[in-house]
């Protein structure tokens, strides 16, 4: 048996480097074992609203965004890369410890879209097959309710390709390559078409410079200083020939090699950040912003040798899954929400802000109504890749990979997962499995075509 046993912006006063979300509200919710004790099985909402009734949606994410190149969650010595993003996290809500379902685009853009897991879904794409039509979307939702709706996406698998481009009224693909400052200048042809004083819009953008191959702008200077890269980082095959040689390289190598990753990266995630603003500055001369709920959130992270690999949907581990989630509007109660959330909740909480129904399939709840013992689950279920899921649970995090065993992590002492403090012959391990993993691998099984018979 497989299973185990038991089975131009009011933002100018934020964006100073010193000024961080310690400013702001810092919650948590209330705690399960008291919670239950009195019978509740809600807290309030972490998302309040002090101004007028929202109009409008706009959500932003970022693919391949590591949550440790975000400055409003890990403060850089080197100064942040992200100083809109962080501008927008100290007027809003921060999820500070925020998980995506899975580590690559499909599953996790999934789970952002339905507000459900897979296993909630009965169906998980391990082989890029379609979302099934009969998942209700966001865009469905809010069009449903009288909204135009636009996607603008460098990830084609955002697209038709998948079905997760339903509800859309207007699809605009680019190819990958395209940078963040294109394909958000793209919302503003579309936004000549519409009249936000009597349209309601809800927009969303994906940008994809993050994902490798890293190739910034202007590479050349971003790079000037470092000594020469002899495995050519910038490009798939480079970076193919530097995984099969990590092992057995010198220290001195290493650090060579992830110099120039890191500026690659990082130059990545700055061009983002900078054309946010100049898209959200777009927007607020339009008309947009004053009334609008905005989302910005990263699909998943990216692996950097942190485990020995490079890239995505390697394994479930910190780097490839913990992601960025905030919420904005000009009249937000800032706060920053310290409890485990996932991109299950993100819909719903839209959802609820709008007043709409949160469809019922789905698992996700909105930021402050999950009780503080809720496991939040990841899966990894690709071609190619070996099944892993993960439950975090407060500050420890259970991990199972169908081919071998437990492994458990202690979040206090070791958030990047580095080694972990027991294994299936630990019974606080196997009590977490009890409490959480059992019954999601359970439902996961009938789900993966490549299930393998045994531990
Ligand atoms: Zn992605």
């Amino acid at each position: 048996m497989r299973h185990l046993s038991g089975s131009m912006f009011a933002w100018a006063l934020a964006a100073a480097s010193g000024c961080g979300p310690d400013a702001q509200m810092d919650r948590t919710g209330v705690d399960a074992l008291a919670d239950e004790a009195l019978g509740l099985g809600m807290g309030d909402s972490a998302l309040q609203n002090a101004g007028a009734p929202y109009r409008h949606v706009v959500i932003v994410t970022i693919d391949t965004l590591r949550r440790d190149r975000v400055g409003a969650l890990v403060r850089r010595a080197a100064g942040s890369l992200t100083p809109t993003i962080d501008s927008l996290a100290v007027e809003g809500l921060l999820l500070r410890t925020h998980y995506s379902c899975a580590s690559w685009t499909l599953p996790s853009m999934t789970c952002i879209l339905s507000g459900a897991y897979p296993t909630d879904l009965g169906f998980i794409s391990s082989d890029l097959t379609p979302v099934p039509a009969t998942v209700d979307l966001l865009a469905e939702a809010f069009r449903g309710a009288g909204f135009r709706t636009a996607l603008i996406s460098s990830n084609d698998l955002l697209g038709p390709r998948t079905g997760l481009d339903d509800g859309f009224d207007s699809v605009r693909l680019f190819d990958r390559t395209a940078r963040a400052s294109v394909v958000m200048a793209a919302v503003n042809p579309w936004l000549a078409g519409v009249d936000p004083a009597t349209d309601q819009l809800f927009i969303h953008v994906h940008v994809t410079d993050p994902h490798m191959p890293y190739e910034p702008a202007g590479v050349a200077a971003v790079l000037a200083g470092l000594p020469p890269d002899p495995w050519g980082v910038g490009t798939d095959a480079g970076l193919d020939a530097l995984r099969s040689a990590w092992a057995g390289l010198s220290p001195g190598d290493r650090a060579l090699a992830m110099s120039h990753i890191d500026a690659r990266y990082n130059a990545e995630v700055s061009h983002v950040d900078a054309s946010l603003r100049v898209l959200l500055d777009d927007l607020d001369v339009a008309g947009v912003l004053d009334d609008a709920l905005v989302m910005i959130a990263s699909d998943h992270g990216e692996q950097l040798f942190d485990h020995g690999g490079v890239g995505h949907a390697l394994t479930l581990h910190t780097e490839e899954t913990s992601a960025l989630a905030l919420f904005w509007s000009r009249d937000m109660v800032p706060t920053v929400w310290n409890n485990a959330t996932s991109h299950i909740d993100l819909a719903p909480t839209i959802l609820e802000a709008f007043g709409l129904p949160v469809p019922a399939v789905g698992r996700g709840l909105p930021i402050g109504h999950a009780l503080s013992s809720r496991p939040v689950y990841s899966t990894l279920a690709s071609a190619g890749s070996v099944t892993e899921q993960a439950a975090k649970v407060r500050q420890q995090r259970l991990f199972y990979r169908w081919t071998s065993d437990l492994m458990l992590f202690d979040h206090s002492v070791d958030p990047k997962e580095l080694a972990a403090v027991a294994d299936e012959s630990s019974p606080a391990a196997v009590s977490l499995w009890n409490r959480s993993l059992a019954a999601e691998s359970a439902l996961l099984d009938p789900l993966v075509w490549d299930a393998p018979v045994s531990p």
